[in-house]
C-alpha cells in the first residue's frame, strides 16, 4: 500500500481535462512507453550493460473482450518495484532523465527519452483501474504487480503472474469508454499513432472461449481460445534511412505509404537531416496543386521519434509549406502544450526557418540543374511559390532566382530575363517598364492579340493569389508596373510619346458624342474619343487598372473596412476617331440608321469583353441578322 505523491489531492480529473484534450491518446502514450522500454534493453546491450539474452523486441497490444481489458505488453527493460515507486508513483520525477545522465556518454539521449511528461497516467483517461505486471531485466529481480484504480492510493506486491522479462500494462476500461474495446477502434489508433514505430507492434484479439465447431471427450462444443495478430507498422520508414540508401522509387512508394488514398505521384521530395542546432529529419513532397488554394486533406505528419503526434502542423511549420505532403520527425519539438506556446518556442521557430530555407534551396538546385523539367513543373509548384513569396521575406529573396512568368506563347522567363525581354519596347515615358498581365486568355483574346501585334508580351497572372502577387511585385520590383491588357486602349496601355492624330474634327465629335451615349447605359459607360490606328477595332471596352484592382481587392475581402462595397462597375467605351466605320457614323444622314450603326458597334465591343447578355444579346442577334439581310 502505498499514497500517490502529487501536489493536489487527485491529480486524475486534471490530467483528464487540462493535459490531453483526447483520450484516444493514452494508447500512443503507453505503446511509447513500451518502445522506450525495448529501445533503452537494446542500448543496455549494446553497452554490455546487460548480458542476457535479449531476443526479438516486439509490443504487444491485446483486447480482452470478456474481461474488458486492454493490454500493452513488452519485453523491454521492465521495472523493478523500487523503480515502479520511483518512476510511476512519483510522478513529476522523469525516469528517462536518470537514464539519460547515467548513460548520456555512451547513447543517443534521443532514442531514450520519454517525450511525454505524464504520459503513464494518460492510461486512467479511459480505464477505471490500471495494472502494471513486471519483470525487471536486471539479475535476481522479483516480478512486481502494482495497481491503482484511479485514487492516490495504491497496492504494489510481489507476483508470480509475470515470468518473463518486460512489463505488462493491463487497463481495465471504464464503462464510458468501451468502444476502445472494438478491434477497429484500436486497429484504427494503432495506425495512426504508431504506424511507423521503430520496435514491431502487433495487435491481437483475445476473443476467449470462441466456438470453432470442435467437440470434446463428451461431444460438447469445443470452446477454443482465439487470437489475431497484425503486425502493426514499418519499423524502418524511409525518412530515417540515409538519402544515399534510397532511390526514386523508394520516395515514391513511401509517400504511398503515408498517404494511400493519394493515386497522383508527387513532383518530387526533399529529404530532411539536420542535427544540429536541433535535431530533425523527414521527407517533403511536393504534391500537384490544383490552383485554388483548398484545405489540402493528405497533410503533413509531425512524428516524434517515429512515434506520431499531429498531422495539424500550424504554427509549426510557415502557412505556405502546409501545401506540402510529407513527415517532419524532431524530438526538440515540445509535445502535448498549447499552441500558443509552441509559436513562440525557439526550437520551433528555428525549425520552421530552417524548413523554408531547405525548400527554397532545393526549388534553386532543381532549377539549376534541370531548366526544362522544372518548367514543366512550374505550373503545379507556382501557388506554392507564390505563396511562399508572398508570407515570407526570405523566402521571397531566395524564390527571385527561380520564380517564372509564363507569357501567352507558353515561354518562360525568370525575373531577370523578362525585363531584359521587355524593356526596350515596353518602358512608358516615365520610365517604368510595363509589365502586361492577362488573366483569361479566351475572354481577353481581343486585347492581346492587339497588344501582340503592337510587339507587346503578355503574361499570365490567372489565380487568385496573382493580384496579390502582382502588388507584391509592385513593391519589391523598382520600376515596373503591371497592367492589365485589357484596361486601356492598346495605345495607352503604355504611355509613349508619339501619338496619332485624330481624324475627326471637333465639331465631329461633338456632334457623334450624344448619339453613342444614348445607346449604352450611362451609369456604366463612360465613353471618350481616341485616335487609335485604323487597324484598331471601332469601338471597344477597358477598365481603367485602378477601378479594377479596387473591386478585385474588394472581391477578395481585402480591404478591411469594404470601403469600395458599393463601387458601381464602370467601364470606358472607347470610339476609335480613325476608324472608317466611325467616319460613315458621322457622315450617316438618316437619325435611324445613325443610331442603328451606333448599336451594332457598341454591341460588338461589349461582345468582344464578354459584357452583352440577356435580352442585349439577343436583340443584337436580330439586329445584325437584319443588317447582313
Ligand atoms: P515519461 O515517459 O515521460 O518518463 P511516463 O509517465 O510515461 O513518463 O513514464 C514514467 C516512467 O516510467 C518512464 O520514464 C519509465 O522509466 C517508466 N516506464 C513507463 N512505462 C514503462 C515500461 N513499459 N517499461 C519500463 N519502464 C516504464
Amino acid at each position: 500500500m502505498g499514497t500517490i505523491k502529487v501536489q493536489t489531492e487527485n491529480i486524475f480529473p486534471i490530467i483528464k481535462k487540462f493535459l490531453y484534450s483526447d483520450n484516444e491518446i493514452f494508447l500512443r502514450e503507453l505503446v511509447s512507453n513500451a518502445v522506450d522500454a525495448s529501445q533503452k534493453l537494446k542500448a543496455l546491450a549494446s553497452m554490455g550493460e546487460y548480458n542476457g539474452e535479449a531476443g526479438k523486441l516486439r509490443v504487444e497490444v491485446i483486447v480482452g473482450k470478456n474481461a474488458r481489458t486492454i493490454t500493452i505488453k513488452d519485453n523491454g527493460i521492465g521495472m523493478t518495484a523500487e523503480e515502479i515507486e520511483k518512476y510511476i508513483t512519483q510522478i513529476a520525477f522523469s525516469g528517462a532523465e536518470e537514464f539519460v545522465n547515467k548513460y548520456k556518454d555512451k547513447v543517443d539521449k534521443n532514442v531514450v527519452i520519454g517525450h511525454f511528461g505524464l504520459g503513464f497516467y494518460s492510461a486512467f483517461m479511459v480505464a477505471k483501474k490500471v495494472e502494471i505486471f513486471s519483470l525487471s531485466y536486471k539479475e535476481n529481480s522479483k516480478a512486481v504487480r502494482w495497481e491503482c484504480d484511479g485514487s492516490p492510493e495504491y497496492q504494489m506486491e510481489e507476483t508470480d503472474a509475470k515470468k518473463e522479462r518486460g512489463t505488462d500494462i493491463v487497463l481495465h476500461i471504464a464503462d464510458d469508454c468501451l468502444e476502445y474495446l472494438e478491434d477497429n477502434k484500436i486497429s484504427a489508433l494503432l495506425k495512426k499513432y504508431c504506424k511507423f514505430l521503430p520496435v514491431e507492434i502487433k495487435f491481437g484479439t483475445k476473443k476467449e472461449f470462441v466456438t470453432t465447431g470442435e467437440k470434446d471427450d463428451k461431444g460438447n462444443d469445443k470452446k477454443t481460445e482465439i487470437e489475431v495478430d497484425n503486425i502493426i507498422n514499418n519499423t524502418n520508414p524511409a525518412w530515417t534511412k540515409k538519402p544515399a540508401d534510397l532511390k526514386d522509387e523508394d520516395y515514391k512508394s513511401f509517400y504511398h505509404e503515408l498517404y494511400p488514398m493519394q493515386f497522383e505521384e508527387p513532383l518530387f521530395h526533399i529529404h530532411l537531416n539536420v542535427d544540429y542546432p536541433f535535431n530533425l529529419t523527414g521527407i517533403l513532397y511536393f504534391p500537384k496543386l490544383s490552383n485554388k488554394l483548398e484545405m489540402p486533406k493528405d497533410r503533413i505528419q509531425l512524428y516524434s521519434n517515429q512515434v506520431f503526434v499531429t498531422d495539424n502542423v500550424e504554427n509549426i511549420v510557415p502557412d505556405f509549406l502546409t501545401l506540402l505532403r510529407g513527415v517532419i520527425d524532431s524530438p526538440d519539438i515540445p509535445l502535448n502544450v498549447s499552441r500558443s506556446y509552441l509559436q513562440a518556442d525557439g526550437n520551433v521557430k528555428k525549425i520552421s526557418s530552417h524548413i523554408t530555407k531547405k525548400v527554397a534551396d532545393k526549388l534553386e538546385e532543381l532549377f539549376k540543374k534541370d531548366r526544362a523539367d522544372f518548367e514543366k513543373k512550374w505550373d503545379d509548384i507556382k501557388v506554392f511559390v507564390q505563396y511562399g513569396m508572398l508570407s515570407d521575406e526570405k523566402f521571397f529573396e531566395k524564390a527571385q532566382k527561380f520564380a517564372l512568368f509564363k507569357n501567352t506563347d507558353g515561354k518562360y522567363f525568370t525575373f531577370e530575363e523578362y525585363e531584359n525581354h521587355v524593356k526596350g519596347n515596353q518602358t512608358d515615358t516615365e520610365k517604368k517598364i510595363i509589365y502586361l498581365y492577362t488573366t483569361n486568355v479566351s475572354e481577353q483574346h481581343a486585347y492581346i492579340d492587339a497588344a501582340k501585334n503592337r510587339g507587346y508580351d503578355v503574361i499570365l497572372m490567372e489565380t487568385m493569389i496573382d493580384s496579390h502577387y502582382i502588388n507584391q511585385l509592385e513593391t519589391k520590383l523598382k520600376d515596373i508596373a503591371f497592367v492589365r491588357v485589357d484596361s486601356d486602349t492598346v495605345d495607352k496601355l503604355i504611355k509613349k510619346e508619339e501619338t496619332q492624330p485624330s481624324k475627326l474634327s471637333e465639331d465631329e465629335i461633338k456632334q457623334l458624342q450624344p448619339v453613342i451615349e444614348g445607346v449604352v447605359p450611362k451609369e456604366q459607360f463612360m465613353v471618350v474619343f481616341e485616335s487609335l490606328s485604323e487597324k484598331d477595332a471601332p469601338m471597344l471596352i477597358t477598365r481603367p487598372e485602378f477601378m479594377r484592382r479596387m473591386k478585385d481587392m474588394n472581391a477578395l475581402g481585402g480591404g478591411g473596412m469594404n470601403f469600395y462595397g458599393n463601387l458601381p462597375e464602370m467601364y470606358n467605351l472607347v470610339v476609335n476617331s480613325n476608324h472608317p466605320l466611325i467616319t460613315r457614323l458621322v457622315n450617316e444622314a438618316d437619325p435611324d440608321k445613325k443610331q442603328t450603326l451606333a448599336k451594332q458597334a457598341s454591341d460588338l465591343a461589349l461582345l468582344s469583353q464578354g459584357l452583352l447578355k440577356g435580352e442585349q444579346l439577343t436583340n443584337f442577334i436580330k439586329r445584325s441578322v437584319e443588317l447582313i439581310d
